[in-house]
């Protein structure tokens, strides 16, 4: 099932064919919303993605970043590594599962940039997460969901889950 309703912004979205689900939860999409860059002096912000993953639910339920020690411009994000590692560290303790990064773009309907796609491809093959495929998240200056772009990168395909508002399923 996909749902997606602005007002109350819970988001489910179906992964291709199979029965997985991606749910953000509305805490998640209210952080995201917040560190848009709807002002021209913002920097773009970003961080991790957490989840809780029961069968084939993966409830991103936790986000972390920006960090005071990452380094950030209006179009160049570059996170503090170490401090990455140790969130990981920390929330998995708790049955928190890295599955992906979040980041900003100043642009209303943000897509991944060949630099994204680029790095996403070192994650999946250095496997820093803890799931086949790697969620990457883009929060544009569109109000949230509409201004998220959502995809999902595997070693051998990338599945955009949703882009301008409209789930890609
Ligand atoms: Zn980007």
């Amino acid at each position: 099932m996909s749902a997606l309703r602005e007002g109350h912004i819970l988001l489910i979205l179906p992964v291709g064919s199979s029965s997985q689900s991606v749910t953000f939860t509305d805490q998640v999409l209210e952080w995201l919303r917040r560190h848009r860059q709807t002002r021209t002096s913002q920097p773009e912000a970003g961080g991790q993605l957490f989840a809780v993953i029961t069968g084939t639910e993966i409830v991103v339920s936790d986000i972390t970043g920006p960090r005071t020690t990452d380094k950030r411009f209006r179009l160049l994000y570059m996170p503090d590594r170490k401090l990455e590692q140790q969130e990981i560290d920390v929330r998995f303790e708790r049955g928190l599962h890295y599955v992906g990064d979040w980041h900003t773009h100043p642009e209303s309907k943000p897509k991944p940039s060949y630099q994204d796609l680029q790095s996403m491809r070192e994650c999946v093959t250095k496997s820093r997460h803890q799931l086949n495929a790697f969620l990457l998240v883009i929060a544009g200056t569109d109000d949230t969901p509409r201004g998220l772009h959502v995809s999902l990168h595997s070693d051998s395909e990338i599945v955009v889950l949703l882009e301008g508002g409209k789930s890609k399923l």
